[in-house]
């Protein structure tokens, strides 16, 4: 599979840095790492690795602009203003963002364009919005005399944002835009793998006027650079997306100075399928819903429960589905499916599509790696199996969708199959019986439910999990929220 030739971007042909205090600099201790196309093994570029040093420079920068300086001052509504300057530079250079996007993670070019940096420009508008609508708000105290009693909000501080490799430019922005919509200022830790888009986001938050200090990035290992910034105590908040593993771990190093966590982790979302559903549809969501950006999603549909009467014929078509999916490196005009994000990502998919082997799944479609320099799999749809196979217990973030039948189960009985999990982030619910949709939305546990739909992301919608899959919410004003503290205020007037 050979990539197409592409004019590298500018960010490439330049050394990487980190940006500090509105400055690009090189990391303290010099140390790089190769940036990887997943789509054909090579180098694209080197990062620096950003240690403890430079996240202490990162968050004394962050604290300085939050107290002091323009940032300290500037009223809400120059930082809407600066926040829709930023998503139009984001438009401006949409292609370039993708193109970056697509070298690092090999997903589709027309995807990254379309979804990853349309959804980064979307989520800053609307958050830009919120700058000027946080609001406290006056209180019917009865205390005794007469008394003056309200809430302020307030940016909550100087937040760490620590942010994963599957959608690494929107995942981003979606941290960073609330966070300078609530007036806090920030320190970015991009995943290892996929520093590219947020250094050139950095390149464009400098390029439209945001203060020194108010964004820095810091590119590094997570058990360096994360561990350094969710440890360090002058960071008020970390808001953490990736592994409930390392979620767990960063609620410990969290502790020291009680810092505010915020936690979007994994998933292992279940779609019902009833017979009376309009299967044509179904079927496509459901292979979408597993199968995009190569299953790497947090809330990727991952355990089909499909009514027996219909089994055959939503396998079949989910397996047809993925069968067809051109497989491709996303330079690739037609292609709709990348390379899985490292090797080693690769080696751990295919351990899990083993293990279900192992233990008595049946693989119906795919089920392979594909030979040659980039980290393809094919697109795998494994039936028979049952809960307590692991491929139906952990999360594979791959191409992998697992199958189970259910029969006469009764609604409660169905959703506590979909519940039996660690995880809570997503579900969905493919019937056109009003009763057993709205049975199911409130029997299941999990953050978001979708009926007929697959993914539905809106910035309106708070987004988070149940259970393991997190703590909090984003998007919606629940999202803003989040960076903001609250304060209330008794003034005696007597
Ligand atoms: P990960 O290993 O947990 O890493 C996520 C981020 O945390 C990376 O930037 C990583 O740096 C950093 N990190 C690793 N160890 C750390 C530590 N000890 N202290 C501080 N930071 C640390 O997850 P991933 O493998 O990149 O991403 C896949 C996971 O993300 C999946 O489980 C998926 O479900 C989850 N996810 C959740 C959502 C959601 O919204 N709920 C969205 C997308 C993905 P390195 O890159 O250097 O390891
Ligand atoms: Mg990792």
């Amino acid at each position: 599979m050979n990539t197409p030739h592409t004019a590298m971007p500018p960010l490439l042909q330049q050394p990487l840095r980190l940006l500090i205090d509105g400055q690009w600099v090189g990391c303290a201790s010099g140390a790089r790492m190769d940036v990887i196309n997943p789509s054909t093994g090579e180098v694209l570029a080197q990062e620096a690795l950003g240690g403890a040093a430079d996240i202490h420079q990162a968050v004394q920068a962050a604290r300085r602009a939050l107290e002091a300086g323009p940032w300290a001052r500037m009223r809400p509504a120059e930082r809407t203003r600066l926040l829709l300057k930023l998503a139009d530079a984001l438009d401006q250079h949409g292609d370039e963002l993708a193109l970056l996007e697509t070298l690092n993670t090999g997903k589709p070019l027309k995807v990254a364009r379309l979804f990853d940096v349309g959804h980064a420009a979307e989520c800053l508008r609307y958050n830009a919005g919120w700058a000027t609508k946080l609001n406290g708000e006056t209180r019917a105290v009865s205390l005794h005399g007469d008394w003056h009693a309200y809430t302020l909000r307030e940016p909550v501080g100087v937040v760490g944002l620590i942010v994963p490799w599957n959608v690494p430019l929107a995942m981003a922005v979606s941290k960073i835009a609330p966070a300078l919509a609530a007036g806090c200022t920030v320190v970015l830790k991009p995943a290892e793998l996929t520093p590219l888009t947020a250094l050139r986001l950095g390149e464009l938050i400098v390029a439209v006027g945001f203060p020194p200090g108010v964004v820095n990035i810091v590119t590094g290992l997570g058990t360096e650079a994360g561990q350094a910034l969710v440890a360090h105590p002058g960071v008020d908040k970390v808001s953490f997306t990736g592994s409930t593993a390392v979620g767990k771990a960063i609620l410990g190093s969290a502790a020291g100075n009680l810092k505010r966590v915020a936690l979007e982790l994994g998933g292992k979302s279940p779609v019902f399928i009833f017979p009376d559903a309009d299967l044509d549809r179904a079927i496509d969501a459901a292979a979408r819903g597993i199968f995009s950006n190569t299953g790497q999603v947090c809330a990727a549909g991952s355990r089909l429960f499909v009514h027996r009467s219909v089994a055959e014929r939503v396998v079949e078509g989910v397996a047809r589905r993925a069968r067809q999916l051109r497989v491709a490196p996303g330079l690739v005009a037609d292609a709709e499916i990348g390379p899985v994000i490292s090797a080693r990502q690769r080696e751990r998919v295919m351990a899990y599509v083993a293990s279900g082997r192992a233990e008595g799944a049946e693989v119906v479609a795919g089920g392979e790696a594909i030979d040659g320099a980039g980290y393809f799999i094919q697109p795998t749809v494994m039936v028979n199996t049952a809960p307590a196979m692991k491929v139906v217990r952990e999360e594979i973030f791959g191409p992998v969708l697992c199958v189970q039948q259910f029969d006469d189960d009764s609604l409660e009985q169905l959703a506590a199959r979909g519940n039996d999990t660690d995880f809570g982030l997503s579900s969905s619910i493919w019937t056109r019986d009003l009763r057993t949709a709205h049975q199911m939305v409130r029997r299941l546990k999990a953050g978001n439910v979708r009926v007929n739909a697959a993914a539905a992301l809106d910035f309106a919608m708070p987004f988070g999990g149940y259970k393991q899959s997190g703590w909090g919410r984003e998007n919606g004003r629940e999202g803003v929220e989040a960076y903001t503290e609250l304060k209330s205020v008794a003034i005696d007037l007597n």
